[in-house]
């Protein structure tokens, strides 16, 4: 494995393990429901927006360690973005897992699960929280 590989399985592992942005949210003005019932993956989303910029990110659930760290990763990067930012990074990260394109810088973190896109049966587990927040803004 090289180091990269390394670096990026420890990100995945210390999301999976500690998420963040992990409990329920108290005042929230947008509550998602995500479910991959092929994995067993549920993530619920809920934000609470100050106009519209999303002031509070948070996430419940249970799933597999792709789900969870994807979903902790989106919301630490939410907070504090417009409703269109949030709309713009959830299309970048679809594009890097679906279609595999290379991820834009705006994507921070996230881009360790780049490599996803190899696992056609894992997209759907990297994708869970982010089809959520779009159901629910777009
Ligand atoms: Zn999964």
């Amino acid at each position: 494995m090289s180091l990269l590989d390394e670096l990026y399985r420890e990100t995945l592992l210390h999301h999976y393990k500690h998420p963040h942005n992990f409990g329920e949210l108290a005042g929230a003005t947008v509550d998602a429901q995500g479910d991959n019932p092929s994995c067993g993956d549920q993530v619920r989303l809920m934000l609470r927006l100050e106009g519209d910029t999303i002031a509070q990110a948070r996430f419940v659930g249970q799933g597999c360690a792709i789900s969870t760290a994807s979903a902790s990763m989106m919301t630490d990067l939410l907070e504090g973005k417009t409703i269109s930012q949030a709309l713009r990074l959830a299309q970048q990260f679809k594009a890097m897992i679906v279609e595999g394109s290379s991820p834009s810088p705006e994507l921070g973190e996230l881009s360790v699960l780049a490599g996803v896109h190899q696992l056609p049966a894992r997209v759907k587990c990297a994708t869970l929280g982010w089809n959520a927040l779009e159901e629910a803004l777009g």
